[in-house]
């Protein structure tokens, strides 16, 4: 057989869509599993998002349409970006609509790196960023931050790991998988990092509604001299429980969204016509279901780390945003992996291993709570049985 690239053999495969997979392959072979594993809401997206979808499509909205995003969907981002964030991009210019968040991020990436560029990612950090960065060709230089200081961005951190080769920081806030949402102190000392070496920042932004107890998510474009050497990246997954429709965005200045424009017209074309049309609707049509949501997973995370930190050996903070727990879990001698095979295998509770998140995260596993309370409750249960055998 001819060889296949170098490169690909040696990415890894993502561990969230690997776990979810799995899931759901024992949960059809009849196994009862509860999938704690990728980050997918439980909720329908709210019933008059799908109406304008399904209208799109019978309406004949099933053609191919400008690789840039339909005019109406990049007006609905640009009118959100500035009511809900303060920015202000060109709808015509600034705004690139794409099938997904994670398209949005490697597009943006492949247009800002050359071969061996650096870009600087925040451990724990998505599983996806190393491999996105590898696949380009770059190099992804981790920065990790420390549980013990509640994974606070510090100043030192950063520059300690910056060369002449950096090109870009990666941030992610609300974070997955901690949880963390960056305060204006650690916002500041991104900015200074980026204005100080003239570095690219790519923000995503895709947990932003997912903030509580009085977590205020900011856009790091909205700082000083930031706008213009921001990617901001975001998408209609996780706000409108959308993950299957395949919609994301980015906004960033024309001079970079005419590079990335090239090569979402090579790789995609554009996004699903009538995934688009529904996507105006979420961003102009009510709002209430956001709100919603967000409140469900709040009395979720609430309640259940409360029950996760009852159990032996399991200590969970109170994630500030997003939809994850990321708990430390003493087991025997264990490291994320083994938990997470342990638990999947006996308890039949499907967990993200913390080391897919950064290897520093030996005792971790990830936990999302975009499930049913039930479901949640169930798996601790299962969970306190398993680790106390
Ligand atoms: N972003 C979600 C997660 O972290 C969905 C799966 C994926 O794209 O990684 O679980």
């Amino acid at each position: 057989m001819p060889n296949f690239s170098q490169k690909i053999g040696d990415l890894k495969g993502s561990s969230t869509v690997a776990i979810s997979d799995r899931a759901r392959s024992l949960q059809q072979q009849g196994v009862n599993v509860v999938n704690l594993g990728g980050g997918d809401p439980d909720f329908d997206t709210p019933r008059h998002i799908v109406d304008a979808g399904v209208e799109a499509i019978r309406g004949g909205q099933t053609h191919y349409v400008a690789s840039q995003g339909i005019p109406a969907f990049r007006k609905a981002i640009a009118e959100k970006l500035s009511r809900e964030n303060g920015l202000s991009y060109d709808p015509d210019r600034e705004i690139v609509a794409t099938a997904s968040g994670k398209l949005a991020l490697y597009i943006a990436l492949e247009s800002l790196l050359d071969p061996r560029d650096e870009v600087l990612y925040l451990e724990p950090a998505w599983v996806s960023y190393r491999p996105l960065i590898e696949l380009i060709g770059g190099c992804p230089v981790a920065v990790s931050l420390s549980p013990a200081d509640n994974f606070a961005v510090r100043s030192t951190l950063l520059e300690r790991k910056i060369t002449p080769r950096t090109k870009a920081i990666l941030i992610n806030s609300p974070n997955n998988p901690t949880g963390r949402v960056l305060g204006p102190e650690e916002l500041q000392v991104i900015r200074e990092v980026a204005l100080k070496h003239d570095l690219w920042v790519i923000s995503d932004e895709i947990y932003e509604h997912l903030v509580y107890d009085g977590h205020r998510h900011v856009s790091i474009a909205t700082l000083p001299e930031m706008r213009d050497r921001t990617v901001v990246v975001n998408g209609m997954s996780k706000a409108y429980a959308m993950t299957g429709w395949r919609i994301g965005y980015l906004a960033a200045p024309s001079v970079l969204s005419e590079q990335i424009l090239k090569v979402q017209q090579h790789v995609v074309t554009c996004a699903a016509s009538f995934g688009q049309i529904a996507a105006t609707e979420a961003l102009q049509g009510p709002q209430d279901c956001v709100k919603t949501m967000r409140q469900e997973y709040d009395k979720r995370r609430r309640r259940i780390a409360e029950a996760l930190n009852s159990i032996p050996g399991v200590r969970c903070p109170l994630p500030e945003g997003a939809f994850y727990f990321f708990p430390e879990v003493d087991y025997k001698d264990y490291d994320s992996w083994q938990i997470a095979e342990y638990l999947i295998s006996e308890a039949h509770v499907a967990v993200t291993p913390g080391q897919a998140f950064g290897e520093a995260a030996r005792k971790n596993i990830r936990l999302t709570y975009a499930t049913s309370m039930a479901n949640l409750l169930e798996a601790v249960e299962r969970m306190r049985r398993a680790l106390a055998v």
